[in-house]
């Protein structure tokens, strides 16, 4: 079984000849999002079957809600995880019976009664205040509703590029009120307590650091269970497995993963209670790519600036995260104009998008063989919180392609 975070050469290949079939058929710079949808189907499956039969993954469609991507995983994946009434809406086009769990801060009434509406099947409270709000949502619908709580325990936890619990944050509620919180909702008739959701940290790469981090949460939870009365048909582990943009070879060991939850956490299971992940990054991630055509070349201050079309409004990712993302470079033979085209060869670049701000940098520093204009800057590990948080009208470029390919491909632009 192929349980590498994909990424893999033929994959890769396929895309570069797409992009060539299709910039030899368009004269405008190319620039866009490629999705190799067998690759993500592919993954999906093999992350799913390979897990243990009291786990679920679900995929936290916030990384990448796009309908192709939604409708892909549909008949894959156990459910869907859900941040707002929009996604749920979108999860139900998409997947009009998959379990969908809603979880985020700030839920309102309208998105309460949207939930309800669109048969989520539980419901991560995330304050008292929204437990209050849901039991009379409930009641006015006369209906029982089924709730984790979200806990942001109290660290540390291991370390990861965001952490979301275990130090103060929006998310949750805080470990040290646990008690409090049961005590109060036990008061609420129609809310039902099945089990805890933690979401503490996003991209952590160390799969032995994951394991002992969910038997933490088995831990505590099957304590608080114990002590409160509560039932524990679920265990809510978050999502959070990560990717590596700065070494593409050392991911993330989902066999190791497997084989912990196997050897290490099945032991500690109740038989009634369901490991449920929630996972985006690590599903989207490495089957979509984002291409961009590089315009101009030059020099400043000593350094070597590749200016592409697009940019950060496009793909946010390496602006958000501060990090230098990884790409390759695609030669393109053709030159059609009269006068020089801009190359550099064997020197270090910076790839930076068409925005009027130096914060519009894709990649820093980074050495190549050549590059040259209308070559192509292939970015890998692209389809997870991409196109999905960027601000795509700022500067008012036109927006990328959004291919989805398939053995006949699918374009949406
Ligand atoms: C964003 C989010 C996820 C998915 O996180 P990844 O790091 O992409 O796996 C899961 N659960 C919650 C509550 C989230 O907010």
């Amino acid at each position: 079984m192929a349980l590498e975070l994909a990424g893999n050469s033929r994959e890769t290949e396929q895309i570069v000849a797409f992009i060539h079939e299709h910039k030899s058929k368009q004269t405008d710079p190319f620039c866009a999002y490629l999705h190799h949808m067998p690759g993500l189907r592919t993954t999906a499956n093999n992350r799913v079957q390979s897990l243990p039969e009291f786990c679920r993954l679900f995929y936290a469609v916030k990384a990448n809600s796009e309908p192709h991507i939604l409708q892909a995983l549909a008949p894959i994946v156990h459910g869907f995880e859900a941040a707002s009434l929009g996604e749920i809406v979108k999860i139900r086009q998409a997947a009009p019976d998959s379990p969908i769990l809603f979880g985020g801060p700030g839920k309102t009434l309208e998105e309460l009664e949207g939930a309800l509406r669109h048969n989520v099947h539980l419901i991560h409270a995330e304050s008292i205040h929204e437990l209050n709000k849901l039991n009379a949502i409930a009641q006015r619908h006369g209906r029982m509703v089924s709730v984790l709580l979200r806990i942001n325990l109290r660290g540390p936890l291991p370390a990861a590029t965001l952490a979301m619990g275990g130090r103060p944050t929006q998310f949750g509620m805080d470990e040290t009120q646990i008690g409090q919180v049961i005590q109060h909702v036990k008061q609420l008739p129609f809310l039902r307590v099945e089990g805890f959701h933690f979401h503490s940290l996003s991209n952590n790469l160390d799969a032995g650091e994951h394991i002992k981090l969910v038997q933490h949460y088995i831990r505590l939870a099957g304590e608080w269970a114990g002590k409160y009365g509560v039932e524990l048909n679920y265990l809510n582990a978050g999502g959070g497995l990560g990717v590596n943009y700065a070494d593409l070879d050392a991911q993330f060991d989902w066999g190791a993963f497997v084989s912990g939850l196997e050897n290490e956490i099945r032991k500690d299971m109740r038989p009634e209670t369901a490991l449920l992940f929630e996972c985006g990054r690590y599903m989207t991630a490495a089957s979509g790519y984002y291409a961009a055509e590089v315009l101009d070349i030059k020099q400043n201050h000593g350094r070597h600036y590749v200016i592409v079309r697009g940019g950060t409004h496009q793909f946010r990712l390496p602006a958000s995260w501060q990090h230098s993302h990884p790409f390759e470079v695609i030669p393109v033979q053709e030159w059609e104009y009269p006068y020089d085209r801009p190359a550099v060869e064997a020197v270090h670049v910076t790839v930076v998008g068409q925005l009027c701000t130096p914060k519009d940098v894709l990649a820093q520093d980074v050495p190549v063989k050549q590059v040259r204009a209308g070559d192509i800057i292939l970015f890998r590990y692209a389809g997870a919180y991409g196109w999905a948080i960027s601000h795509h009208d700022f500067l008012s470029h036109p927006h990328p392609g959004h291919y989805y390919l398939e053995p006949s491909p699918v374009s949406v632009t």
